[in-house]
């Protein structure tokens, strides 16, 4: 058996790597959720490492199920950010073992994925918002946008008054009727005025309804799929294996949209896209920035029998995202013809940029010889 013998994190507030060794000196690469990073590495050695230290490095589904049961009084999101390091890095050190991406074991094929073009705005008008989108159709092909809809957590009360309704007709008209629309109202709305707003986008075609209520209040959520006929979708925030299974039972959401870094990485996602398939339900997965959780999900998205259309691609720059410059010694994020490519290279096929890793905090927690 090979044993993991080194868990190293490099973070900084925004994201964190996180380097497995085993004891033959093979090495993985993962990482902690964003945000909030800097906490999260804090969790990991203390909440995660002592649990995976000694342990093999090939049984990835034991410690996923073993660190929630040895940390049960800790049900919450920073302990599943956490691990979702370890199962990154392990995943991505079995890669390296066998010579494999790791679409490849999970039961896929490399090679391209449709994407769809993903607004993080709401502070920008309905017109600058179909100007952006328009330019990114002609430079790099996409053919499905995503676009904000309501105020976060915002109790009905719109970014300004009239957004919503202005900007669902404004993208239509602006990239006509052949691309696919989606959109997303971050746990905005009542059911009352979710439904409202859902009939306005039926008429406009937009296909994707994304968290229309408070993402906790699955019930509410569960009223307005119930009565609309474009789909309702949601599941991002949700890192508990049994709010899952009660949402999908229930039939919550048409979509569900399982995040794998606030979930706990790629083995607790591909239990959640299991239980959707069994329910029949599509799984389009939430990643939302150009860090390595972008890649993960392209490598789950491609393995899955009931993937959804499309790989979410954040389209906000430096100036929205500032951290996420100079990651990578070569960005994996190349968008084609609307499409992105899953390389052949073993593991995740990315390299954390020397210099960036130079700037890091580092913690290392190792056996004890
Ligand atoms: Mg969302």
């Amino acid at each position: 058996m090979m044993k993991i013998n080194k868990l190293e994190t490099f973070c900084n507030e925004f994201v964190g790597f996180v380097r497995v060794t085993a004891d033959d000196g093979s090495v993985g690469w993962g990482q902690l959720s964003t945000y909030n990073s800097d906490i999260t590495a804090q969790v990991f050695h203390r909440q995660v490492a002592p649990w995976a230290l000694g342990a093999d490095v090939l049984d990835i589904a034991a410690l996923m199920r073993e660190i929630p049961e040895r940390e049960h009084k800790y049900p919450g999101s920073y302990l599943r950010r956490a691990m979702a390091g370890l199962d990154t890095a392990l995943w991505d050190l079995r890669g390296k073992l066998e010579g494999k991406p790791v679409v490849s074991l999970l039961g896929g094929t490399p090679g391209r994925l449709r994407a769809y073009a993903s607004s993080m705005r709401r502070d920008i008008t309905p017109e600058d918002e179909a100007q952006r989108l328009l330019r990114l159709r002609d430079e790099f092909g996409f053919d499905a946008f995503k676009f904000r809809v309501a105020r976060e957590c915002g109790h009905d009360v719109d970014e300004w008054p009239g957004r919503t309704e202005a900007i669902v007709p404004a993208i239509r008209q602006a990239l006509g009727d052949q691309v696919s629309l989606l959109v997303d109202a971050n746990s905005g709305f009542s059911p009352q005025r979710a439904i409202e707003v859902g009939r306005l986008l039926e008429q406009h075609g937009i296909e994707h309804f994304e968290e229309p209520c408070p993402y906790w209040e699955l019930e509410q959520t569960k009223q307005v799929a119930d009565a609309l006929d474009v789909a309702v979708t949601g599941g991002e925030q949700d890192c508990d294996l049994a709010t899952w299974r009660r949402l999908i039972d229930m039939r919550a959401v048409d979509i569900v949209q399982p995040d794998i870094l606030y979930l706990g990485g790629i083995t607790r996602s591909m239990q959640v896209a299991e239980m959707a398939a069994k329910a029949g339900l599509p799984c389009t997965p939430h990643c939302a920035n150009l860090s390595m959780v972008t890649l993960f999900t392209m490598h789950y998205l491609k393995a899955l029998p009931n993937a959804g259309k499309y790989l979410e691609f954040s389209i906000e720059g430096p100036d929205y995202y500032p951290w996420q410059e100079g990651l990578f010694v070569e960005s994996p994020y190349r968008i084609e013809d609307g499409g992105i490519l899953i390389s052949e290279a073993p593991g995740w096929g990315v390299e954390i940029a020397p210099e960036w890793l130079a700037k890091s905090t580092y913690q290392l927690s190792e056996v004890q010889q």
